[in-house]
């Protein structure tokens, strides 16, 4: 296994102290781990914890299907995650006493139309031939699943791996297990810029001007980890904000409309277990603005009233704005960064919650014992780097 220089390795003889940048949940998740060996971790947000997209996704841990061409490591590392969950969740109950709530009905991706059903078993060509579990069922079947979908249905991919957690609890969760073991989370302390000397990261300077020292220094600022100073510009994770409009519906939890999580064109739905319906999501290059528009909202209930029409008498809960990670290939950043001691942990865009466990595990690793677990390996920033000149 490689060995990678960040300041502690096999070697060191006392636990390293641990500054974090981010407290969603791959900050939080990192303090745990870190917290839980021995390490004396710091996370600071510039807001509160979990308030960033960790707060605003919507909890589907869908390696399945939304694996796309192109994406073949990411869907390896996307399964090893989903893998991981059942685990992870159980220990985080244990530890914080939060429930996340892993719901295991599945996943439907729904077609209403032939032209839909053509466009899924195209994808769905390619995703066999990655051994995905993905089946196709008939329109019957489909109803006989979810009885509420809509008259016209030209049948769905059945995902029966794709589960779901509650992300609003997974990162409550993640809070309450880090400070038990021994993390302090230093809530509305923006970090300014992170402190290399010597080519090495010495800890990181706060937004008052304050130098907190730290042996390693984790950056896992989600989509405002390129806003950190410090670094120069092409040091920087290539990451920047993707907009994502959601709402909730109110749905009777004695009486829920549907079970599964459910992708159709357009939308996708995530029934809770409190009777919330989570509809989003809109996909916008719209930097860090956060407002909620007309056409953004519309186009949602538009697409989930079609799969489901009995939404339209649910009455809506909650609107909201989040910001995706997005890194140049939709992947993650995980790994050491361009300085010793400091390790990136972001660029999670559409499958933060999803690759958690096992980025909360590999970064763990790396910090303590300097290996790199090989789940990581592909997801370095130097894949960024520019191609070499010939000589
Ligand atoms: C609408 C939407 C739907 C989604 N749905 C899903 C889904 O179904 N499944 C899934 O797996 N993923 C989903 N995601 C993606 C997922 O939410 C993210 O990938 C994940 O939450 C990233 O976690 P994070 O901890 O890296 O980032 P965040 O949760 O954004 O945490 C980063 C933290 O850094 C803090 N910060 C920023 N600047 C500073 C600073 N200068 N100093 C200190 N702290 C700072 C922020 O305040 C924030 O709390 C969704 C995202 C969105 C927006």
């Amino acid at each position: 296994m490689n060995s990678v220089p960040t300041r502690f390795g096999p070697s060191s003889k006392s636990a390293p102290n641990v500054a974090i940048i981010g407290a969603g949940v791959i900050g939080l998740g990192i303090a745990w781990r870190l917290a839980a060996k021995g390490a004396a971790v710091t996370v600071f947000d510039r807001g509160a914890a979990g308030s960033g997209a960790s707060h605003a996704a919507a909890g589907m841990l869908a390696a399945c299907c939304e694996a796309e061409p192109g994406e073949d490591a990411l869907v390896a590392l996307g399964r090893e995650s989903q893998a991981r969950w059942p685990a992870f969740a159980t220990e985080l109950l244990k530890a914080s006493g939060i429930d996340v709530e892993l719901r295991t009905e599945g996943t439907l991706v729904v077609a209403l139309t032939a032209d839909d059903q053509a466009r899924i078993h195209h994808h769905l060509a390619h995703q066999k031939k990655l051994g995905l579990p993905l089946e196709w069922i008939s329109p019957a079947e489909t109803r006989r699943r979810e009885p509420h979908l809509a008259g016209k249905l030209a049948g769905a991919v059945w995902s029966p791996e794709d589960h779901q957690v509650d992300n609003r609890k997974l990162a409550a969760g993640l809070r309450i297990a880090a400070e038990a073991a021994g993390a302090t989370i230093r809530e509305h302390t923006p970090v300014k810029e992170i402190s290399i000397a010597g080519g090495r990261a010495d800890g990181v300077v706060l937004a008052d001007g304050t130098k907190v020292e730290a042996d390693v220094v984790v950056l896992a600022a989600g989509a405002w980890s390129r806003t950190i100073g410090g670094l120069t510009p092409d040091q920087r994770p290539p990451v920047r904000p993707i907009k994502g409009q959601m709402l909730s519906l109110k749905m009777d939890p004695a009486a829920p409309l549907m079970t599964h999580v459910i992708w159709a064109p357009g939308v996708y739905m995530v029934p809770r277990k409190d009777g919330r319906l989570i509809v989003g999501a809109t996909v916008e290059e719209k930097a860090f603005d956060t407002s909620l528009t007309a056409g953004g909202l519309l186009t949602l209930l538009e697409a989930a009233w079609r799969t489901i029409p009995a939404i339209e008498e649910l009455a809506i809960d909650e609107m909201w704005v989040g910001h995706r990670p997005g890194s140049r290939d939709d992947a993650p950043i995980v790994g050491p960064g361009p300085a010793q001691g400091l390790v990136y942990a972001t660029g999670h865009h559409r499958n933060g919650i999803l690759l958690a466990p096992v980025t909360v595990d590999a970064v763990a690793r790396l910090v303590l014992e300097g290996t790199l677990e090989p789940a990581i390996r592909p997801f370095g920033i130097e894949r960024f780097a520019p191609p070499r000149a010939a000589e």
